[in-house]
């Protein structure tokens, strides 16, 4: 067994083959892995901040209780379509412990996934505001809230690890939509990894741009992070937001 707070390691791990690709799980259960998850302190950068926010907080929050902890994925377990976002925000995530929670950028997100069809709301803005999500699952590349949201390269190879156990545990995945060029590099370099290709696929980011990793993996779809200032600067529009989600969902329910 782990050691409370360990990331996974990957060697000398059974491997299984799942709906046609190897997942390579230390974890029975999403439950199990969450719960070691929200333990993790490999970080000592990230580790210092989402403290350091918890305890200072928002003006706007101060009344609340902040989560400070590594965020767990959220939704379907029988997920077709997988979203794989940055990091948590440092008042969005960071706070509600749920990812994409009380910030713009979970906004549009779960409006967009309401639209398509994978969620019974179309907000989310706590733990415990009935959001229920069905055939999709949100995720970030990496765990922690970090200073001006930009994780360190060591910080984003830190939690690949985690990445890579979650979702060999969601063997229905057939579509991932990457939110911005770093989760959309994540994906691709943990594609490998998860036997969805047999070498790292190469593929420049666009907003849009389709990566077919059939039959063994997914189809992978980039979008720009649904961010505040993409949305404000009008680089993503709700409706260019819908139409890529929309792509996805092709992908992750073809008819
Ligand atoms: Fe652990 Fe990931 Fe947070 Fe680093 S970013 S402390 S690996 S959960």
């Amino acid at each position: 067994m782990l050691a409370a707070g360990s990331a996974p390691k990957h060697s000398d791990r059974p491997s299984k083959r799942v709906g046609g690709r190897v997942a390579r799980s230390t974890y029975t259960s999403l439950d199990e892995l969450t719960a070691r998850l929200i333990e993790c302190e490999r970080c000592p950068r990230l580790v210092a901040w989402r403290q350091q926010v918890a305890d200072e907080k928002r003006a706007a929050f101060r009344s609340e209780e902040y989560w400070g902890r590594p965020v767990p994925g959220f939704g379907d377990p029988q997920a077709r379509l997988l979203v794989i976002g940055l990091a948590p925000a440092a008042h969005g995530g960071n706070r509600t412990g749920r990812i994409f929670t009380g910030d713009r950028s979970g906004d549009l997100l779960f409006s967009a996934l309401h639209s398509a069809g994978f969620s019974n709301q179309p907000t989310s803005v706590s733990r415990a505001d009935g959001l229920r999500l069905k055939g999709a699952y949100v995720v970030a590349a990496v765990r922690c809230a970090p200073p001006q949201n930009k994780p360190l390269t060591v910080e984003i190879v830190e939690c690949e690890a985690w990445l890579v156990e979650e979702i060999s545990l969601l063997p229905q995945v057939r579509s991932v939509l990457a939110l911005g060029s770093l989760a959309f590099a994540r994906t691709l370099e943990v594609a490998a990894r998860l036997g969805w290709s047999s070498k790292k696929p190469r593929a420049r980011f666009a907003h849009g741009a389709v990566v077919d990793l059939r039959p063994t993996g997914p189809t992978v779809v980039a979008s720009y992070h649904p961010s505040q200032q993409n949305t404000f600067t009008g680089r993503l529009t709700p409706a260019m937001f819908d139409e890529v989600v929309s792509t996805a969902r092709y992908f992750a329910l073809p008819a």
